[in-house]
């Protein structure tokens, strides 16, 4: 899962901009995009403050391209200015440009961080923002705060033609995903694998191999992708996560997750292996 990016993360600002800048502006988690009957596009402006939006906290983020790139965030109320809208970044996804839409799912994290990062949470004095890195520092003990990520595993498990998929309580009426975990800590990424599956539905694995990884601002994860192949045992839920897991084959697939995810690169990865296997099988 190789995919080159284009946007080359900073921390200083430019001394004066000379050209427009992109601004992902946020309202709560909520993204400011111009009104366009079938794309979102990002403001693209020299000067933000040209929009009348009262700007509480701006981040440099780095440039996408010869583009400065800047998240902002907006006062609570605030209206959108004209033939723009707020709006949530799985709602703006296909329609925003992909290079764009990765900017903004950096963007929403910063500025969470900013805005929930206020105090040192060993002695209680205020941050000060670094200059030099993305972190915020104590000025009273030097303690040293950055943003949070949390690591999570998503794997998907084979059984020759098969893949195992399985319902949380929290998805959508009939969607079935890959099983996915937040990783321990003291643990390796391969435990987490094999402690969620396990814990999931009771099956044990082998040949546990990285597939890739994907930035997952909902609200601050990093998603890392395995294959694995099933050893041993039956399913067995853990009703209290899992309604339902199941073991399915490419041509009786029930609802999956959309384009944006991982998860859907896992089963996407599983159904052409299984085509192209198919196509050698052909007399
Ligand atoms: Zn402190």
């Amino acid at each position: 899962m190789e995919e080159e990016r284009k946007f080359i993360s900073g921390i200083v600002p430019p001394n004066q901009l000379l050209a427009p800048a992109c601004w992902f502006a946020f309202r709560e988690n909520k993204l400011l995009v111009s009104q366009e009957p079938a794309t979102a596009t990002i403001p693209c402006l020299i000067d933000f403050s040209e929009l009348g939006c009262t700007v509480l906290s701006q981040h440099y983020l780095g440039h996408l391209e010869h583009t400065h790139c800047y998240a902002v965030e907006l006062a609570e109320g605030t209206s959108p200015p004209a033939g723009m809208s707020f709006e949530g970044l799985r709602q703006v996804y296909g329609r925003l440009d992909e290079d764009l839409f990765w900017v903004a799912t950096r963007a929403v994290q910063i500025v969470d961080w900013g805005r929930t990062h206020l105090f040192c949470g060993r002695c209680g004095t205020p941050l000060r923002t670094k200059t030099t890195e993305r972190a915020k520092e104590c000025p009273i003990c030097g303690q040293l705060h950055f943003p949070r990520l949390a690591p999570a595993i998503i794997v998907l498990v084979e059984r020759c033609h098969e893949l195992l998929l399985a319902r949380s309580r929290h998805f959508l009426p009939s969607m079935y995903s890959v099983l996915a975990g937040f990783v321990e800590p003291g643990e390796s990424l391969e435990e987490a694998v094999v402690r969620e599956v396990k814990e999931e539905v009771g099956v044990d694995l082998k040949i546990i191999k990285y597939f890739g990884s994907q930035p997952w601002p909902f609200p601050h994860s990093l998603m890392i992708g395995f294959t694995a192949t099933y050893a041993g045992g039956e399913i067995r839920l853990d009703d209290t996560e899992i309604e339902d897991a199941g073991w399915f084959t490419v041509n009786n697939l029930p609802a999956i997750p959309g384009k944006i995810s991982i998860a859907r690169k896992l089963i996407d990865w599983f159904v052409e292996k299984q085509r192209n296997s198919l196509i050698k099988d052909l007399p």
